[in-house]
């Protein structure tokens, strides 16, 4: 699985904060779904240690996560491995439960609605387009199955709906492509038939899992293109969850970073790119790759992602940070306000920025109650 940060757009140099009427407008895509301080600790197995049982260790692997998603809009969801952003798609798809923490669909708690009801509106999109498709099924079968179990369509209408998901999909004509297996099909192809059964469903969000980071670079383009459109002419809610952060900057309308399975900047992707106001997110962009910059970065912090059971004290980042201060070390920093809709949770804002809460972030301006 690579994870190295192999950029799709190379980062820009160019700098600019979002303006007022940005931040409104956005704020004018009615929110979908929504994560209030979402907490996942994964309980590992107890383990015998010269007959005696040993406590089981806890993994803190998403901690204190707000996020929104709005329609037609895309937020990101950036950080290396081990940050929790997977963990976090995973909770907003039902396909694990949250430890503490709530789900909001359409003003609904997910908790209070039957999980097909919640997976017809919420459908996710793999890594891996070869593994998430069964190898001995045709293109059809993907499709017609999921149109059959949400009562999308009948018998006879069935041909057309999979024709129109394979034109959605920029897949054409369906009949070169129905009677395929999935072998039979480029990565970019697999990808694009994955993104078609999820849309079988008629969902409103698609929570899409490291789209692209497993398809040739020349292809990528395409399939966040073909995702912008889904956006911009359908508006779905999507999520976007990468280690990435040039192509989060490029296709994403808001973005927010996670380091050790917490959140520690969010706004709009172009200032969180641009006018990164966290240590981590800055190291994140030092380390993409530029075409533009001659020389390799010095990136000016030193070893890896901490023990997510046992979780550095204070901020998680200050073993890494070049700016660590006493504080850092006691106390878990906030989230302050830097712009409009910008806010990083560091100590070293504290003097200048106010103490918001993220609760109604990703895409809009932090509330300023004190947090
Ligand atoms: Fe660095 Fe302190 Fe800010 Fe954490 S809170 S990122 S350790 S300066």
């Amino acid at each position: 699985m690579p994870e190295e940060p192999i950029s799709t757009v190379p980062a820009t140099s160019e700098r600019r904060e979002p303006t007022a009427s940005e931040v409104d407008g956005a704020r004018s895509h009615p929110v979908v779904l929504e994560a209030r301080g979402l907490v996942k600790h994964y309980r590992q197995r107890q383990a015998r240690q010269r007959g005696h049982r040993r406590a089981a260790a806890v993994v803190h692997a998403a901690e204190d996560v707000d996020l929104e998603l709005r329609a037609g809009r895309v937020a990101a969801l950036v950080g290396e491995s081990g940050s929790g952003k997977s963990t976090v798609a995973r909770l907003l798809a039902h396909l694990v439960r949250p430890t503490s923490g709530e789900i909001i669909l359409d003003g609904r708690p997910a908790v209070r609605m039957g999980s097909r009801e919640y997976r017809r509106m919420v459908q996710m999109v793999f890594q891996d387009p070869f593994s998430s498709l069964n190898p001995v099924h045709s293109v059809a079968y993907h499709l017609e199955r999921p149109l059959k179990i949400h009562h999308r369509a009948t018998k006879s209408e069935m041909p057309d709906a999979v024709a129109r998901l394979l034109a959605r999909v920029q897949l054409g004509p369906a009949s070169q492509y129905v009677g395929k297996l999935p072998h039979e099909l480029s990565g970019g192809q697999r990808q694009r038939v994955a993104i078609a059964r999820a849309l079988a469903a008629g969902p409103r969000v698609l929570l899409a899992d490291e789209p692209i980071s497993m398809l040739d670079v020349s292809i990528r383009l395409g399939i966040l293109n073909l995702l912008a459109e889904l956006r911009d002419e359908e508006g779905l809610a999507i999520l976007y969850v990468t280690h990435d952060i040039a192509s989060a900057r490029y296709f994403a309308d808001t973005m927010t970073v996670m380091y050790a399975g917490r959140m520690v900047e969010t706004g709009p992707s172009r200032a969180v790119a641009d006018e990164s106001a966290h240590p981590y997110t800055q190291l994140l962009l030092r380390a993409a790759p530029d075409p533009d910059r001659a020389q390799p970065v010095h990136l000016g912090a030193t070893g890896g992602p901490p023990s997510l059971v046992h979780p550095p004290a204070g901020c998680r980042f200050h073993p890494r940070c070049p700016a660590a201060m006493d504080r850092c070390r006691r106390e878990v920093p906030p989230f302050f306000q830097v712009a409009p809709g910008h806010a990083a949770a560091c100590w070293l804002h504290a003097a200048e920025g106010v103490a918001v809460s993220v609760s109604p972030t990703a895409t809009g301006r932090p509330d300023p109650s004190p947090a």
